[in-house]
Formats: C-alpha cells, sequence, structure tokens
C-alpha cells in the first residue's frame, strides 16, 4: 500500500482519540504549518578539504512556529516520523531543495549538489524513487546535481523495495551519501551490495579527535574502508582548526561543520559562493 499524504494516519476511534490526544494535536499542527509555509530550508556546504571548494550544500529544515518560534529539526523530524507526517513533508523538502538548486543553476551559480535527507519511512511507504524523477522533470534539474543522504537504519529491515529504490536512485545518476555512519545498527553487508558514493562520519567521532586515540582509530579505519570501495569521506560537525588539521592529515575527502560554515538561508549561502577565491 502507497502513501499518498498524511491523512490516513489520522485515528477515528474516539476512545484512541483521547489517549492520543497531543499527538493528533500535533498531527494538526504540522498540517497548518505546512499549508501556512512555516517550514524552511537552510543550507550548510560540504567543502573538498584540499581545494576549499563546496561540494554540496546540504538541505536542513527549520520550522517557523507562530507561538513556540524557531523549532529544530531534532524536536519534530522524530514525530513526523512516528505520526506519517515525513511523507508529506519529505515531499516538500525534495522539491524545495530541487527548486532552488535550478535557481541557482540559471543564476550561474551552482557548481555544487545540492543534499536531502530522506528518512526511511519515506523508502517503505512510497514509491520514493518514482517521485524524484517527477520532481527533477518538474524543476528540470540534471539527477547529478541532486545528492540524497540515507542512513544505516534504510537498510536495516529485509525490505527489497527499499533496495531497488536506492538501486534505482543510484542509476538515475543521484549522488548517494550514508548519514551518521558508525551510529547504526549496520552489518555492512549493504556496502558491498550497493556501492553509495560517500559515507559521512557522525560528529561522535570527529568531536576532540585530535586528543581521543579511540576516536581516531575508528575515523581512520572508516576512512580506509571508504576508500577500499572507492567512495568519498565527509566529516560532520567540524568545529576547530585542531580538528580540522587533524582529519586532513588521516586523509578525508570532504568536511562539514561549524568551523567552516553554519547552515544558512539560501541567499546568504549565495553569497558564500560569489566570493573570490
Ligand atoms: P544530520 O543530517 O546529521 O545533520 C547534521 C546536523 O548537525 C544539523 O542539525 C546541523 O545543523 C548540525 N551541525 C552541522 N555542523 C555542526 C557543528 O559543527 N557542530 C554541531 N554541534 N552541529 C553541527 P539540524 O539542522 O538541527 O538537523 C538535525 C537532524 O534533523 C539532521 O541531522 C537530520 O537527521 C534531521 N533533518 C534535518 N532536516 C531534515 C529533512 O529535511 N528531512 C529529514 N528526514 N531529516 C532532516
Ligand atoms: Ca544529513
Ligand atoms: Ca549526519
Ligand atoms: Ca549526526
Amino acid at each position: 500500500a502507497k502513501q499518498t499524504g498524511g491523512n490516513q494516519y489520522r485515528i477515528y476511534d474516539k476512545d484512541i482519540i483521547s489517549t492520543n490526544d497531543y499527538r493528533f494535536t500535533l498531527e494538526n499542527d504540522f498540517q497548518r504549518a505546512l499549508e501556512e509555509q512555516e517550514f524552511f530550508l537552510v543550507y550548510q556546504p560540504k567543502v573538498d578539504i584540499n581545494t576549499g571548494d563546496i561540494k554540496s550544500a546540504e538541505a536542513l529544515i527549520r520550522w517557523n512556529h507562530p507561538t513556540k518560534g524557531l523549532i529544530s529539526p531534532a524536536d519534530f523530524i522524530p514525530l513526523a516520523e512516528e505520526t506519517g507526517f515525513i511523507v508529506p513533508l519529505g515531499e516538500w523538502v525534495l522539491k524545495e531543495a530541487c527548486r532552488q538548486a535550478k535557481e541557482w543553476q540559471e543564476n550561474g551559480l551552482l557548481s555544487y549538489r545540492v543534499a536531502v535527507n530522506v528518512s526511511a519511512i519515506q523508502f517503505q511507504r512510497t514509491n520514493f524513487d518514482e517521485f524524484v524523477r517527477e520532481v527533477l522533470e518538474e524543476t528540470n534539474l540534471e539527477p547529478e546535481w541532486l545528492e540524497i543522504e540515507i542512513t544505516e537504519g534504510t537498510f536495516m529491515e529485509e525490505d527489497t523495495f527499499t533496495a531497488q529504490a536506492v538501486t534505482k536512485l543510484k542509476d538515475m545518476g543521484i549522488y548517494i551519501s550514508l548519514d551518521d555512519f558508525g551510529t547504526g545498527y549496520s552489518s555492512m553487508m549493504y556496502l558491498k551490495e550497493f556501492r553509495l558514493h560517500a559515507l559521512k562520519i557522525d560528529r561522535g567521532f570527529i568531536e576532540d579527535v585530535h586528543l581521543r586515540e579511540e576516536r581516531a582509530s575508528i575515523v581512520q579505519a572508516i576512512i580506509q574502508l571508504a576508500h577500499g570501495l572507492q567512495m568519498d569521506v565527509v566529516a560532520e560537525g567540524v568545529e576547530t582548526l585542531e580538528e580540522l588539521t587533524y582529519i586532513k592529515m588521516l586523509g578525508i575527502d570532504h568536511v562539514q561543520g561549524y568551523y567552516v560554515s553554519k547552515p544558512l538561508i539560501a541567499n546568504q549561502f549565495e553569497n558564500l559562493i560569489k566570493v573570490p577565491k
């Protein structure tokens, strides 16, 4: 069964409604927020550690709530996944990111991919690869400008449907990154099966890596693993020059983090790339 929107998650049984009151209210809040355009995207660069070139702009969602103020995705993405709202929300994110990428391209600014985070639930409940194909067609964006970030959880269940969707996206020419690498329950079987383009090392391994031997060992091993599979390695959450210098020495390909740039709204991001090198 395919999911088309958030509506089928509504609980009609009265007794269930009373116990799920909070969730029910939240779902209405979500739906309204999407209609009222309270969500927006910010973009954080991933940069080539050796040249400083921007390789990718990762789209990260924000919620400008009328009474609660700015809400972080850490506070609503898990709830959106539980309620199923992640499906329409994720569709909005993809469309908006592709629209922005096309606009950057038309203004002669796009020389990097735009990366979109996709939840495992979107793969399980929708024909996600078909939807991507439609959005690329609608926005007239070439697939090589799109990057999709998935997590290890995407491959957790014996789910041939998801596996096929990931393969189709790859075959379309979309760049696929494995996010938060090392934090999930990975069997690594999928690494040989899918030959994804990049591994993103979670910030938990990068923080103070120059001071923590066990973290350095893990980062070094991940780099070796990724390079052995012809994958790029991205360090997430780089905050200091010390961390940057150390991971450069270890052979990291791309960096992302506050040391390089915080996530920026689209027109601030443009200023990053207009600056002459
Ligand atoms: P993520 O995909 O692992 O994104 C990285 C998070 O780390 C972002 O938080 C980013 O702002 C933050 N970050 C980047 N550099 C640094 C740094 O140097 N130091 C620290 N301390 N943090 C840094 P954010 O934007 O709050 O997003 C949190 C999570 O929410 C994301 O983690 C992702 O899992 C999820 N998320 C965000 N946008 C979307 C979306 O559109 N769809 C889906 N499914 N999930 C999203
Ligand atoms: Ca991500
Ligand atoms: Ca991540
Ligand atoms: Ca993370």
